[in-house]
């Protein structure tokens, strides 16, 4: 048992309260046979991880978090390509840092995403054109419901835009109330120490290259790291922009006929295949954004649309915070709610209603958080 650390000192945005009791994990068995007792009671529990998308209440937790920090990296040949076997506790992006030594591509773009290994399948994290999916092999689950410890395929974790049935979203438990112990990561050996064509336009841009164009790892890493920090997007103590859960905000998707109502110029994303004749227009100097095909699609086609538009266009604009508070929204990023000194939960937890607020009134469409809240409420 450890002794009790406020939240505040283990995540990103640097808020919360400490919970009752604590353990830290180093070894997967330890991890095992912790939760395993852990779960024979009734007290509430949680795993945390690097903290980097969890905002948790200021009066702190009930019941037990555990610590995730256990470590390894495996490499297993296997008749699909190299995998990865990677405990949860790593980091990842010492993980994406190892994979580019190795000549091993498919995660160069996820580079400098804060957070551990075994948090990166439960919200499918993602950047630049690529996602976890595109090479999530496999996790190592503890179930709660069965106590059982088994290896899940890919498919089995309902992996979607910022999502998986292991998120807990809002207040509400996950689908599948489960632990991921380790990663298996199917990695592509390249021979030319390139990466992935690159898919994102913005990025494409900033290393000179067309859009399916193959650019070293190396290359490719350092382009991205440099992005992210004009974002505020690689943590960064004396930045107060990167006191932050990244972003704060997904992008709304919602039925097409509910954009009809939107300023044409609003960006979104048929989702699916995009249209070729799909134009890209430059939103704020800093995103690139896909203009809507003609409305000769079908009429209930899904589109994703862009947060940090409607957040700019419903009058809030980057640095604001509300009078008297330490929560601000990131001088680099309208997505980014941030801490820039002292702020608690409560701050954050009153700024993203505000914006919900503004933007529900503006738009009619309601923000919903990105990162995990512990009895925060929005
Ligand atoms: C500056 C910044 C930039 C970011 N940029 C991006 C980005 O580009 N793309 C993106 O997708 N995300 C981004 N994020 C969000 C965040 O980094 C990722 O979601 C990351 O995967 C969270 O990892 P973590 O270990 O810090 O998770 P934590 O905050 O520790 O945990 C998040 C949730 O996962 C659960 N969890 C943690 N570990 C486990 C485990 N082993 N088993 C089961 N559940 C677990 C926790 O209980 C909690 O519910 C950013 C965050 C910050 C601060």
């Amino acid at each position: 048992m450890a002794e009790p650390t406020p939240l505040a000192e283990l995540t990103t945005l640097g808020v919360g309260g400490a919970p009752e009791r604590m353990l830290v994990a180093t070894d997967p068995d330890e991890l095992v046979d912790q939760l395993t007792e852990l779960w024979q009671g009734d007290d509430p529990w949680m795993v945390l991880g690097g903290g980097s998308n969890t905002v948790a209440a200021d009066a702190g937790i009930e019941g037990t978090v555990v610590l995730v920090r256990t470590r390894g990296i495996e490499r297993i040949t296997t008749d699909a390509g190299v995998v990865l076997r990677v405990q949860a506790g790593e980091t990842w992006d010492d993980l994406v840092a190892y994979a580019i030594e190795n000549n091993l591509a498919g995660i160069e773009a996820l580079s400098g995403i804060p957070g551990s290994v075994g948090a990166a399948p439960i919200q499918n994290i993602g950047a630049y054109g690529q996602e976890l999916s595109s090479v999530l092999f496999g996790v190592e689950l503890l179930d709660y419901e069965t106590g059982e410890r088994t290896h899940v395929p890919a498919s089995a974790l309902g992996l979607g835009y910022r999502t998986s049935v292991l998120k807990r979203h809002g207040g509400v438990d996950a689908d599948r109330e489960a632990v991921v112990l380790s990663v298996d990561l199917l990695l592509t050996e390249s021979a030319d120490g390139r990466g992935l064509p690159i898919a994102y336009a913005q990025l494409a841009k900033a290393l000179d290259v067309d859009l399916g164009d193959r650019v070293e790892l190396a290359r490719t890493r350092d382009a991205v790291l440099a992005l992210r920090r004009s974002k505020g997007m690689v943590l960064d103590a004396a930045d107060r922009d990167t006191w932050s859960a990244g972003s704060f905000f997904t992008n709304p998707i919602v039925a097409e006929s509910a954009t009809h109502a939107l300023p044409t110029d609003a960006p979104r994303w048929p989702l699916g295949d995009v249209d070729e004749s799909a134009t890209v227009i430059p939103l704020d100097g800093s995103s690139d954004v896909i203009a809507p095909p003609p409305i000769t699609a079908a009429p209930q086609r899904q589109v994703k649309l862009s947060a940090a538009w409607l957040i700019e266009h419903a009058s809030i604009s980057r640095g604001f915070h509300l009078p008297g508070s330490r929560a601000a929204i990131s001088s680099k990023h309208t997505l980014a709610l941030t801490n820039q000194g002292n702020a608690r939960a409560d701050d954050i937890a009153a700024l993203a209603r505000f914006v919900q607020a503004r933007v529900q009134s503006e738009f009619g469409i309601t923000l919903q958080p990105e990162p995990v809240l512990i009895d925060v409420e929005l």
